[in-house]
């Protein structure tokens, strides 16, 4: 048996029928950048968030960039975030021109640990970003009591927490506005790069929708300088057929990560756990924790059993940002998670035989310690 960390192939099969049909319709109309499927899948995605507006771009990295650019913040500035993201997260943060600060993260879930984020504020601190790591929710009531402290914008990556919620709230409802990614692995995914911002202020909104299409609200009408961030009508049509299963999608991880967690409960893993009651998680990935991680790994890819690390290598750690002058022991947590954390196999349509399998090798595995 070979078990990938993320099969889209299954799901594909299933909605065949349906995506060919979108996928025509869009053919049919030559109407192949914007247009009526992302109108659509603009109005469902801020409903479904509990949003007053949404606006697709061209990926989740282009999301979080726009928003910032949309809210005036560049070189000058400094914006709090967590070494423990996807690079994404930083580098919006220095395409704008300001300098990304990091704070470190909780040992328990990988989240930004809030209490730290005083100790780094200065001058120029503009604005906080959030990060809904592995479809967690980051304790969004902590974050904006401190942002409202310290006059701060709040702008959330939930770019791996589509359908999160915190307080029965979604994520991405929390903050002035935040970045999703429809990257075909995250929750919800296209079949392309495509990305959206949430918000409820709608003139930011409007300033996103006019930076995403060079500065343009009307053919050939420049009011601002933008770029070219605007989403392929064949990815908002994918994802217009995928919208309505993400709830059940989601809690089929939910159901998967119940029964990993109460199977290997035994072993000497550190298995991902709810530390706030208050949150829904969708879990986008599945991470242990062991020390073992290195020989865990070989062993189950010798078993052909997908495993992955997210993120082997912190963001202040990362050549390309040699030049902020952050050196290893600034962020221990961060760089100890980086040490232990594996990913094992996670998407809805794992099968229990297949999820007993992993099970029963990484139990394998621990016997022979
Ligand atoms: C995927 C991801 C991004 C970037 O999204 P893209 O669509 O790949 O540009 C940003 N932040 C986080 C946390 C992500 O997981």
């Amino acid at each position: 048996m070979t078990i990938p960390l993320l099969d889209l192939k299954i799901q594909y099969q299933k909605l065949q029928l349906q995506v060919s049909r979108a996928f025509g319709r869009v053919l049919k109309s030559t109407q192949f950048i914007l247009g009526p499927e992302a109108v659509k899948f603009e109005k469902d995605f801020a409903t479904f968030c509990g949003v007053k507006d949404c606006v697709v771009v061209s990926s989740g990295t282009a999301a979080l960039y726009l928003i910032l650019q949309a809210l005036d913040v560049g070189p000058g500035d400094e914006v709090i975030t967590v070494p423990n993201s996807f690079i994404a997260t930083a580098e919006a943060i220095s395409l704008t021109g300001a300098k990304p600060i990091f704070v470190d993260v909780l040992e328990q879930n990988g989240l930004i640990d809030v209490d730290k984020i005083p100790g780094m504020i200065t001058k120029k601190t503009k604005a906080i970003i959030p990060v809904h790591l592995y479809g967690q929710a980051v304790a969004m009531d902590k974050v904006l009591a401190m942002a409202k402290k310290y006059n701060l914008l709040v702008v959330e990556d939930a770019c791996q927490a589509h359908g999160a919620s915190y307080k029965n709230k979604r994520v991405g409802s929390f903050g002035r506005a935040a970045a999703f990614s429809f990257y075909p692995g995250k929750n919800l995914g296209a079949y392309g790069d495509a990305g959206a911002i949430i918000t409820n202020d709608l003139r930011l909104a409007t300033n996103v929708r006019l930076l995403r299409d060079h500065g343009s609200a009307q053919k050939y009408h420049h009011e601002i300088l933008g770029f070219n961030f605007r989403l392929d009508a064949l990815q908002a049509a994918v994802l217009n057929v995928k919208l309505k299963y993400l709830n059940q999608w989601n809690s089929q991880r939910q159901k998967l990560v119940a029964n990993y967690n109460q199977l290997l409960q035994d072993l000497p893993l550190i298995l991902p756990n709810n530390i706030d009651n208050f949150t829904n998680l969708v879990y986008h990935l599945y991470v242990v924790r062991t020390k073992l991680r290195d020989p865990l790994q070989r062993f189950l890819s010798d078993q052909r059993i997908g495993c992955g690390i997210h993120y082997p290598i912190p963001i202040h750690l990362q050549p390309a940002y040699k030049f902020l002058g952050y050196k290893v022991g600034d962020f221990p947590i961060t760089e100890k998670l980086a040490k232990e954390i594996l990913s094992l196999p996670l998407y809805p349509e794992l099968t229990d035989r297949q999820q007993n399998f992993v099970i029963n090798k990484i139990k394998e595995f621990f016997n022979k310690k």
